[in-house]
This record gives structure tokens, C-alpha cells and sequence, in this order.
């Protein structure tokens, strides 16, 4: 979903007591739907909770402020105000007009709570009904966004801590841990001091580049500690392949089973994978994420971070030209996604761990 506008929504008649549950659906439903923020106009610290948690599980940024003065927001608002209200014009008549006076402004979308006051109707743009019967406020916030979207919402990708995978019958829901998590899970698998020595070490060189090109580092976490699983089955080049598949059983997201599974080297091609007797598939990072884990293992040697020249010696000592060429080029990549050297970024990383 292409989006280029923020899209806030005002709630506005919210009873703490009353509406505890409707206005938590609300802002679920904005959020879900592709708003970006809720205001409330009641303080009410239990919702904003609520919210924060289910942000913090299942991802985005979806932002709400509670307490709020509604008429004031209203009329400071620089974009398009929308109300909607079962007296209003049909959203299908509307909705075309709407979104080409939005595509470069931001939208205010208010639904109100018992009775909604008249300096709503006034203040407004638009007053638009989804059919003009009564029903909900979750209803109609929820068939508006679907509407201004064309249903493209629904495709939206969260990056949370927590995926729900699709599925037929049942439930499966897979998970990003966290640091505390990662390493857990190594512990539980008996990794040795000399692995997690090494992932911290990568963790800690992954993490800085990961600031400077502003990637996701909850991925880079989970992806730089978990990067070795495999070893504590085999040392062999296959190490990254079983990792993943031992992270796959776990349920970790797919995004972090990625990053261990590309890992080794600059990337291994489906020919490459033949020849070395893996799985025949590409194994070649792609994401910035996949790309920082793996050339931040390749900067680190045991628990110590190396120059690129090192490194590059190293493979070229053990025959591997190609890959150290692909290496160089990673470097070279990585080094204008982060806006800086990857060597200094390094360096920096070593002396503060000096
Ligand atoms: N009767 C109240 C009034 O308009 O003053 C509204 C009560 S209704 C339960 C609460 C909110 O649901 C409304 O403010 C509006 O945002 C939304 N709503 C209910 N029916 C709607 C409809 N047919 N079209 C658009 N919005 C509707």
C-alpha cells in the first residue's frame, strides 16, 4: 500500500466506563484498517495501554493520545475532515472525490459515541454515511477505511513481535524474539561459551550498522544471535541450513529464519548450493537486515571484530576468490546503505568493546 498521507482518527464522546470495550475496537480497527493515529477525547491511560501492548505484539507505529480537546484538533487541522455520521452524504458517492483531495493531504476521519454535537457537522468536509441507518462506529470506520483503500489495507505487512500465519484450520502464530529470548533459546540448545562469545560479538557489530542504515533492529537482534544455531549440530557449511530449520520448528518469523539461513559468506547462489552438496536454492541475503547479519559475522573472527583486508585474506587462503570478491562488493553495498565505511563503523564497534 502506497500511502503518502497520515490519516488520524478523532473519537470524541469516549466514557471511560461506558466505552471502555468500543473505543479499544476503535482504535483496533484504525490501526488495522491503515490509520496511522487516535485521538481520544477523554483521558483514559487503561486504553492507551491496551493500545501500546497490541502495538508493541503484533507491530507497525500506530500512535494514540488520549485527553484530548476535539474542537481545537478540528480546527488547527490543515487536512481534510471527514464525520462520519448516518445523516451524511453515502460513502459511495463520495469516496472517489475524497480520495483524490487527499492524495497529498492528511485526513482527520471523527466518529462520535451516544450523541455527536452539531459544531461536528459544521467544522467538517465531509459528512459522510455508510448507509444512512444507524449502526456503529466500529462499523463504519472499519467500511470507510476499507473503501479509501480500495482493500489495499489489507495487505499491510506489520514486522511484529508476533506473525499470525494464515492457515485453513487451526492457529499458528510465529514469533521475533527478543535478546533475552535468543538467548534463551541458544542455552536451551546447549550452545557452547565460544558460540555465544562469537554471536554477541556480531550482535554487536550488526546492531551498530543496523542504526546507521536505520534497518529493522529488532530483526537484527533476533537474526545476529541466532545466526549460529546451527553449530551446536555441525560445523559444517550446512550449519546455516539446519539453524533455520531448527528456528523453523521453533516457530520464529520467517524474517529472522531468513537472515540465518543466508548467512555464510556473502551469499550462496542455487548453483553454488549444488556444488557444495546443499539443498539446491539461493541463499543469497536480500533484505538489508539478511545483508548487515552476514557481513557483520564476516567481520568477526572467534569474539574479535577483523578488517575487511582480513577477512578478504582469509577466504583468499583458503581459495575462495569468488567469495571474498562478493564480500567486497557486500562492503561496498552496506557502506552507502549506512552512510559510512562499514570498516569505521567496525572499528568504533571494537574500541568501545576494548
Ligand atoms: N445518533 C448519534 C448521533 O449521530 O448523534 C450517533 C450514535 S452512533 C452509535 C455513534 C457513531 O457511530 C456515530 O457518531 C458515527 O460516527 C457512527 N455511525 C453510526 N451509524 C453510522 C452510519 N450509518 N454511517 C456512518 N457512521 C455511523
Amino acid at each position: 500500500m502506497v500511502k503518502k498521507n497520515q490519516i488520524s482518527v478523532l473519537r470524541i464522546g469516549h466514557r471511560p466506563f461506558r466505552d471502555k470495550r468500543i473505543t479499544t475496537h476503535v482504535s483496533l480497527v484504525s490501526r488495522a484498517f491503515g490509520a496511522d493515529e487516535i485521538f481520544v477525547d477523554e483521558k483514559d491511560e487503561t486504553l492507551e495501554e491496551t493500545v501500546h501492548r497490541v502495538v508493541e505484539r503484533f507491530g507497525g507505529d500506530f500512535r494514540i493520545s488520549t485527553g484530548v480537546n476535539w474542537k481545537k484538533i478540528m480546527k488547527d487541522f490543515k487536512g481534510v475532515k471527514i464525520n462520519l455520521s448516518m445523516y451524511g452524504i453515502n460513502v459511495d458517492e463520495k469516496i472517489d472525490d475524497i480520495r483524490n483531495e487527499t492524495e497529498d493531504k492528511d485526513i482527520l476521519i471523527l466518529v462520535g459515541a451516544e450523541k455527536v454535537p452539531i459544531d461536528a457537522y459544521l467544522m467538517a468536509d465531509y459528512n459522510i454515511a455508510i448507509a444512512n441507518q444507524p449502526h456503529s462506529e466500529v462499523s463504519a470506520l472499519a467500511i470507510f477505511l476499507d473503501h479509501y483503500f480500495n482493500g489495499m489495507e489489507l495487505k499491510k505487512t506489520y514486522n511484529g513481535k508476533i506473525n499470525i500465519v494464515p492457515m485453513e484450520k487451526g492457529k499458528m502464530v510465529k514469533y521475533i524474539p527478543d535478546e533475552r529470548e535468543a538467548l534463551k533459546i541458544l542455552y536451551d540448545e546447549h550452545a557452547s561459551e565460544k558460540i555465544i562469545n562469537h554471536v554477541k560479538t556480531v550482535y554487536e557489530l550488526a546492531m551498530a550498522m543496523g542504526k546507521y542504515a536505520d534497518a529493522n533492529l529488532k530483526l537484527i537482534a533476533a537474526g545476529s544471535l541466532l545466526h549460529d544455531i546451527g553449530r551446536t549440530r555441525t560445523n559444517g557449511i550446512e550449519h546455516a541450513y539446519v539453524g533455520a530449520g531448527m528456528l523453523r520448528e521453533k516457530n520464529i518469523g520467517d524474517s529472522v529464519v531468513n537472515i540465518v539461513e543466508r548467512h555464510t559468506g556473502a551469499g550462496i547462489t542455487e548453483d553454488e548450493a549444488r556444488n557444495l552438496g546443499l539443498p539446491p536454492k539461493d541463499y543469497t541475503p536480500q533484505t538489508i537486515e539478511e545483508k548487515i547479519v552476514a557481513q557483520a559475522d564476516n567481520l568477526v573472527a572467534g569474539d574479535k571484530i577483523i578488517s575487511l583486508d582480513r577477512t578478504v585474506q582469509n577466504y583468499r587462503e583458503k581459495n575462495l576468490y569468488y567469495a571474498s570478491e562478493k564480500i567486497i562488493k557486500l562492503n561496498q553495498e552496506l557502506s552507502k546503505l549506512c552512510g559510512e565505511d562499514i570498516d569505521k563503523i567496525a572499528e568504533e564497534v571494537r574500541l568501545n568493546n576494548a
